[in-house]
């Protein structure tokens, strides 16, 4: 028993030359009825490692049969992608409008009486049938959003994005592939889905509300945690049946495929831990599994504008008064001030991740790192 493997393209957006950009969307269907796991990688365009772990998984999935169905995103923006500035990649915001393209997603069943309706309709069936309707009201609901969005024209602040929510409308399970600029492996973890990511093995994970703040794991559970109000007003205790992650794979601007290897290792599991692949991978590694709340995940601010030396790599643990980087500033010369300056830790802490230069202005994210963390 094989796999049906199905590849399609989704026409995107037409340059001014007239040529076209597209989705690559490439459909796994096992011989088993099963969940719907949807995954896709570098809606940021600098962040390149999820294709590489695409790639393998693709590979992974021609011989191995699978329960249900995978949906695979390669290159989930390749406009991003595809705006170089030199060596760089611009591939966080949107150029023509500044925009974070993972901001962009909407919340389109917030105070949706549909989502209220629905609630009162199915109030008495069981779960499993509530998931099966349900989807089918998020479908609607998406394309009625789309609609209203396109009416004028293919506005393209948003057309990318519910576009990919739409293909994700019918999933169980979603990953949206990352990584940060230089950077630890860590996943992004709504708080009713902390027990459950346990089954992801990355090394560390920030805790985040159950809230909408335009990215893409938001979008897929708000729905969810929208649905669970409804019924929780109406004396019903739903438990929510989706998953949604951002899965952050190590640094932007490159891939590995021998890391790629290990981080299929982690999704394979994961998917083997939901039912939809039979056997457990055999070398797969449980880590650690740090954890922190959202608000204990710390910025530090470069305190001036220099030339930076990072003295701690993402995912080394530090202490209070260790030295992060330090910083050279020629200006100091001028003001009778050592050149050379120290940044210390003021608490003790996980450096996830760090500036990918070392040109940096004074006020930039020169750190990130996890506090207060916990197993
Ligand atoms: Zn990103």
């Amino acid at each position: 028993m094989t796999n049906k493997i199905n590849k399609r393209k989704i026409s995107l957006r037409e340059l001014p030359s007239g040529e076209e950009l597209s989705l690559k969307v490439i459909e796994v269907d096992g011989s088993f009825e099963g969940p719907h796991c949807y995954i896709q990688a570098s809606v940021h365009g600098a962040e390149h490692q999820g294709n590489a772990v695409i790639y393998k998984l693709l590979e992974y999935l021609e011989t191995n049969p699978i329960i249900g169905k995978i949906t695979l995103l390669p290159i989930a923006n390749p406009l991003a992608m595809n705006t170089k500035i030199g060596t760089y990649t611009f591939g966080r915001f949107n150029s023509n409008t500044g925009d974070n393209w993972n901001r962009l997603y909407f919340d389109f069943s917030k105070s949706s009486t549909e989502v209220y309706d629905f609630a009162k309709v199915h109030i008495d069936e069981d779960d499993k049938n509530i998931c099966k309707e349900y989807k089918k009201l998020l479908k609607e609901l998406i394309l009625n959003k789309k609609a209203e969005h396109t009416a004028y024209g293919p506005q393209y602040n948003g057309l990318l994005n519910l576009t990919l929510q739409e293909l994700a409308t019918d999933s169980d399970y979603v990953l949206d592939l990352h990584t940060g600029p230089i950077a630890a492996r860590y996943l992004y973890v709504p708080e009713y889905l902390e027990k459950r990511s346990e089954d992801l093995y990355f090394p560390h994970r920030l805790i985040i509300p159950n809230e909408f703040g335009g990215a893409m794991d938001e979008a897929t559970f708000m729905p969810w945690i929208n649905l669970q109000n409804e019924f929780k007003k109406l004396g019903r205790d739903f438990k929510i049946p989706f998953e949604s992650y951002t899965v952050e794979l190590g640094s932007e601007e490159r891939i590995s495929l021998i890391e790629a290897e290990s981080d299929l290792l982690h999704i394979l599991n994961y998917l083997h831990l939901r039912g939809m692949i039979k056997n457990a991978p055999k070398k797969v590694k449980k880590s650690n599994q740090l954890k922190c709340k959202l608000k204990d995940y710390k910025t530090y601010y470069a305190p001036k504008g220099a030339l930076y030396d990072y003295q701690v790599s993402p995912g080394a643990h530090f202490k209070k008064g260790d030295v992060l980087a330090v910083g050279i500033n020629f200006e100091n010369l001028y003001r009778d001030e050592p050149v050379k300056f120290e940044v210390k830790a003021l608490a003790d802490g996980v450096l996830i991740n760090h500036y990918p230069s070392s040109s940096v202005q004074s006020g930039a994210e020169l750190i990130q790192a996890m506090e207060n963390v916990y197993l």
